[in-house]
């Protein structure tokens, strides 16, 4: 067997374009992977077609090929995976680990996101209703390579969370889990926002008998006044003749070294000048940093 030891992936989800924050969060997966000469993979997280922007997939495609990043094999679309998702449903509904929710949105007010197990021992229909995982009373941790220990209990932090939504459509929670597997990813590095995704994931992957990726999680870049610098903001996508000049800031971001004079060079050669270089301890170990402080 000729396994490769390091299996990375940038997982973007088509509801916006790539921004300042992506890109940090893309190059830090990139850099972490070729510096030891791992596989990098893409993965376009298109599970949510309603607040899918027309256009994006193709524009963050062409961004990433702008910005120098090669990725190995050929993208994988979760939008192609519905019918791995659903056997995996059907297995945790078999097993008696998810259970049919017709809550309303309504009748969820005021519980601050933690489900408080109304449907739990209802034995509802599964049709016209969302699938939720029942949760262990207990804390669920891991180390994180930049961010240290990070655990949360989650019956009390989290609650019962949904894997199937009412309409059918799959959640992120769901599928990052099961292709990260499938694809043999060794090495999750994504923004920090996830942090509190993560002991969800691990709770999924023991359900399924998946194994657990070691996890990097960068900070998250935040706006001067606080907010997120996301999709949901409508961050400015990222200028396709910045290339350069823009991955040079995203690396002194993640507290790495720049080549002297490299600004005008091509972005390939800066990627692989980085990746030589690349060294994660040296990544800020904070949740956020806002993007004024940016050198
Ligand atoms: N698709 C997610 C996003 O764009 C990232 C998923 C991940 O890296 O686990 O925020």
């Amino acid at each position: 067997m000729n396994t490769p030891a390091y299996i990375g992936r940038f997982a973007p989800t088509p509801s916006g374009y790539l921004h300042f924050g992506s890109l940090v969060a893309a190059l830090a997966s990139y850099l972490d992977a070729r510096a030891v000469n791992g596989r990098w993979l893409l993965r376009m997280e298109d599970l949510d077609p309603p607040r899918e922007v027309p256009g994006a997939q193709s524009a963050i495609l062409n961004t990433l090929e702008r910005y120098g990043f090669a990725w190995d094999g050929e993208m994988v679309r979760q939008s192609s995976r519905h019918a791995e998702y659903a056997a995996q449903v059907d297995n945790l509904l078999e097993r008696g680990l998810a259970y049919a929710c017709v809550c309303s949105r309504k009748q969820l007010e005021g519980y601050q996101g933690i489900y408080p197990g109304f449907c739990r021992e209802a034995g509802h229909p599964r049709a016209n209703a969302a699938i939720r995982l029942r949760v262990a009373e207990q804390s669920y941790g891991f180390t994180d390579r930049v961010q240290g220990p990070y655990s949360q209990h989650l019956g009390r932090e989290v609650g019962d969370f949904v894997i199937q939504r009412r309409d059918g459509l799959y959640a992120y929670q769901l599928g990052v889990v099961i292709d990260d597997a499938w694809q043999g990813v060794t090495d999750v590095v994504r923004g920090a926002d996830l942090l509190d995704s993560t002991p969800r994931q691990l709770y999924l992957q023991q359900l399924l008998g998946l194994p657990q990726p070691r996890y990097l999680h960068v900070p998250l870049i935040i706006q001067p006044d606080g907010h997120k610098l996301g999709k949901s903001y409508r961050s400015p996508p990222l200028p396709a003749d910045q290339a350069t000049p823009l991955l040079i800031r995203a690396l002194r971001t993640l507290g790495q070294p720049v080549p002297e004079g490299a600004t005008y060079g091509q972005p390939q050669e800066l990627l692989h000048w980085a990746s030589q270089h690349w060294c994660s301890d040296l990544i800020p170990n904070q949740r956020t940093l806002a993007e004024a402080q940016l050198r």
